[in-house]
C-alpha cells in the first residue's frame, strides 16, 4: 500500500520514526508531518499564514516533508499536493501517550486520521498508552500485524479507526478489543504562579476521571492489557437526543 504518515508530536518524534521503520518494510511510505510539537492542537487548520513543506529524509530511503502546520494541514497538503491523491491509507502516530475518551476531541493525532477520513481515505490513528514508558515498537508491530488481517478498504467513508496500544513488550499484549469512545475525561486544575514581573500566570493540568466501567470502554481494554480499536466518525450528531428534541413544540 501507499501510506501517508503524519503525527502531532513532530516529524522527529520517536513514535513516528519507529512507525515508519516498521511500515516501510512492507509498504511504500511517505511522511508529511508537523516540523514541531503540535499535541492538543485538535483539528485546527492554517488559513491566515503560509505553509512551508521542507523536504527531508525521515529514515534511510523514506522521504518526508516537515510542515510548519498542524496534522490536519499535513494530511490536506499531503493528499492534495505532495502525494497527488495517490494514497491507500493515512496513518497518524504513534502518539506519545494515549488518546482515549474525550482525548479524541483535543488530539492532533486523531484529527490527522479524521482529516484523512474526511478526504475519503482509509485512516488510522495510533497511540501508545503510557507517555513515560511508550514501547513504540509494540505499537508499530501490532499495526503491521493488523494490516495483514484487516483490509483497510473496509473502513467506511467519513470513518476512521482510533487505535491505542498498551505500553508493554509485544508478547505481553493480550489481544485486541473493539471498543467505544468512553467518557474518560479530566478534572482540570490550574496552578497559579508568578512571572518575574509579578503577574500571575496559570498552568493547566488534569486529573484523569475513569468512571465509565464497562467492557467495551476504550480505556478498560487498555487497563486490561488489550489493544483498543474504536471506530470513530467525523460526525458528532447525538441520535438519541435528536429524537427527544423533535418532541419539543413551539408555542
Ligand atoms: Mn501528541
Amino acid at each position: 500500500m501507499r501510506i501517508l504518515v503524519t503525527n502531532d508530536d513532530g516529524i522527529d518524534a520517536p513514535g513516528i520514526i519507529t512507525l515508519v521503520k516498521y511500515l516501510s518494510r512492507s509498504h511504500d511510505v511517505q511522511v508529511v508531518a508537523p516540523d514541531s510539537q503540535k499535541s492538543a492542537i485538535g483539528h485546527a487548520i492554517t488559513i491566515r499564514t503560509p505553509i512551508w513543506a521542507k523536504e527531508t529524509e525521515v529514515i534511510d530511503g523514506v522521504k518526508g516533508y516537515a510542515v510548519n502546520g498542524t496534522p490536519a494541514d499535513c494530511v490536506k497538503l499531503g493528499l492534495e499536493v505532495l502525494m497527488d491523491g495517490n494514497v491507500d491509507l493515512v496513518v497518524s502516530g504513534i502518539n506519545e501517550g494515549p488518546n482515549l475518551g474525550t482525548d479524541i476531541l483535543y488530539s492532533g493525532t486523531v484529527s490527522g486520521a479524521l482529516e484523512g477520513a474526511l478526504m475519503g481515505k482509509p485512516s488510522i490513528a495510533i497511540s501508545c498508552s503510557n507517555q513515560s514508558d511508550p514501547h513504540y515498537e509494540s505499537a508499530a508491530k501490532f499495526l503491521v500485524d493488523f494490516l495483514e488481517v484487516f483490509n483497510v478498504a473496509e473502513i467506511p467513508r467519513f470513518s476512521a479507526l482510533n487505535v491505542n496500544v498498551p505500553s508493554v513488550p509485544y508478547d505481553k499484549i493480550r489481544g485486541w478489543r473493539i471498543t467505544r469512545q468512553s467518557s474518560r475525561r479530566y478534572r482540570d486544575k490550574f496552578e497559579a504562579r508568578k512571572d518575574p514581573f509579578g503577574n500571575t500566570y496559570y498552568w493547566m493540568f488534569g486529573e484523569i476521571i475513569e468512571d465509565d466501567e464497562s467492557d467495551d470502554a476504550d480505556y478498560v481494554a487498555i487497563n486490561n492489557g488489550y489493544v483498543s480499536i474504536t471506530p470513530i466518525s467525523v460526525f458528532l450528531t447525538d441520535w438519541d437526543f435528536m429524537e427527544k428534541l423533535k418532541e419539543v413544540k413551539w408555542g
